[in-house]
């Protein structure tokens, strides 16, 4: 049964007045909603949220005998619950399909977007309860140009912070850069700062040196790091000073010890095997000296990290996604990236046995217990789907999160104060006054069930409010574009 908001609007008595000077900026009263706050994990019933200019600037809960405070316009949220908008830290929006084109006769990866298919995934994220995100590797020019459409309010999605196209040897069309020396980073650094990013993206084939190069080159442009590490081990990535570190891959030798770290190393000889994203898993003792103090460095230098356990919950189950992910789910993708979808995610898994798979998700409760060592330790984490749309992805990832040991209120916390935090926006992830007017609003309470997400029917973004069906019908005229 959908419920319908409904809306009054009443007529402000200033704009009647003959002497007014200035028209006041309008005010929106939601009212008869449980307000929930994961940052104080409070519920507050009757509660109400007044929004100016996309904030929220004066909030309560209605005494009986009390009246509501005046306001152009008064919603009448109909007893359900308001939680702050849901922050990804991982959401590759500009990107396109992934797709092989040859270039110089030998095949090249593309994943070029196409503006098309980023406003279908920014409108199908924001309907997912997403009101702000981090893309931490795409075209700089393609994501510059979706935070003007969305800043100007001409394309409806999360806002957007964004890095640039990788650091990485391995050629990617629509993607990569790797600058053969020290003036080369500069520039394409500069390049990339020109075109509004506030990270540099380091990725799994770099030097160490060259890590250490990237770091010291971006915060010289005074610009931050998030790295994609994977033989430079997370030790060294975070003793550099690395702002942020994603993926549950922290698939360095270094981090292993004696017998198990000798197999490793075998194993990774062969550079097509990529059966390391699990078997690091099962080789890694987390009480052994070198994760201690990964675990110590991490927390002392505050590295923040998005571990995308729903990533790892992809590959190691790359042959079940029919069943895990529903065509009835896949909405989120514009039809061009629908049918590649499970084929991408399936790629490192090519070449694997049945046996292989079984290891594999064998290892997921120990991805989770790394997700759990890390949050008891202190390290500051959050959430990230690593997709191009948020949609079931982000639920997931909260899922998980919730089975490696956490109560859903913190879970809650890293969707909002959590991403708010890797993110470095005070402002966000609260429903606290003075803080953007980011809020969804949902029949049933998360707070008891993290599946409520999934029956969102109202976002509120920086003050204005879209309804779900409302943001599925402009999808619509957004699948045209052919590849
Ligand atoms: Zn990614």
């Amino acid at each position: 049964m959908k419920k319908v908001l409904s809306s009054t609007v009443i007529a402000s008595l200033l704009s009647l007045s003959a002497t007014a000077q200035q028209p006041l900026p309008p005010t929106v009263l939601y009212y008869n909603a449980t307000l929930i706050n994961p940052a104080t994990e409070q519920q507050l019933a009757d509660g109400w949220l007044l929004v100016k200019d996309g904030r929220i600037v004066q909030m309560g809960h209605q005494q009986a005998d009390a009246s509501l405070p005046a306001a152009t316009k008064k919603i009448d949220l109909q007893d359900q619950y308001v939680m702050p908008g849901l922050i990804d830290v991982h959401l590759h929006l500009t990107a396109g399909p992934h797709r092989v084109e040859m270039q110089d006769g030998k095949p090249v990866l593309t994943m070029k977007g196409d503006s098309e298919i980023t406003r279908y995934h920014a409108i199908s994220t924001l309907a997912s309860g997403v009101t702000t995100a981090f893309s931490p590797a795409g075209e700089a020019a393609a994501n510059a140009e979706y935070v003007r459409q969305q800043q100007a309010g001409n394309w409806p999605g999360p806002k957007l912070s964004y890095a640039g196209y990788i650091f990485e040897p391995t050629p990617i069309i629509g993607g990569s850069v790797h600058p053969k020396d020290e003036a080369g980073w500069q520039a394409e650094i500069a390049n990339q700062q020109a075109q509004g990013v506030d990270h540099i993206k380091l990725y799994a084939g770099l030097s160490k040196e060259e890590v250490a190069m990237g770091v010291r080159l971006a915060n010289q442009a005074g610009l931050k790091t998030v790295a994609h590490l994977d033989s430079v081990s997370w030790q060294f990535g975070a003793e550099l000073g690395i702002d942020i570190l994603t993926h549950a891959l922290p698939t360095s030798a270094e981090l292993l010890t004696g017998a198990a770290r000798d197999a490793y190393l075998i194993e990774r000889k062969n550079l097509a095997n990529q059966r390391f994203i699990y078997s690091w898993f099962q080789h890694v003792d987390y009480d052994s000296e070198p994760m201690q103090r990964l675990i110590r460095t991490l927390k002392k230098q505050q590295t923040r990290i998005d571990l995308t356990l729903v990533v790892n919950e992809l590959f190691y189950f790359a042959r079940e996604l029919g069943a895990l992910y529903p065509e009835t789910d896949l909405w989120v993708f514009h039809p061009q990236m629908r049918k590649g979808w499970r084929a991408v995610m399936a790629a490192p898994s090519y070449d694997w046995t049945a046996e292989d798979f079984a290891a594999a998700q064998q290892q997921l409760p120990k991805v989770q217990e790394f997700f759990k060592r890390l949050y008891d330790a202190g390290v500051p984490l959050a959430i990230g789907t690593d997709s191009v749309a948020s949609g079931p992805f982000y639920l997931r990832e909260l899922q998980l999160s919730q089975a490696a040991g956490l109560t859903n209120w913190q879970v809650l916390q890293l969707a909002t104060t959590g991403g708010a935090r890797h993110l470095q926006l005070t402002d966000t992830g609260q429903l606290a006054e003075g803080f953007v007017a980011d809020f969804i609003v949902l029949p049933a309470n998360p707070v008891t069930d993290l599946a409520a997400l999934s029956t969102l029917q109202t976002v509120v973004q920086q003050g204005k409010a879209w309804q779900v069906d409302d943001l599925k019908a402009q999808l619509t005229s957004l699948t045209a574009v052919e590849l």
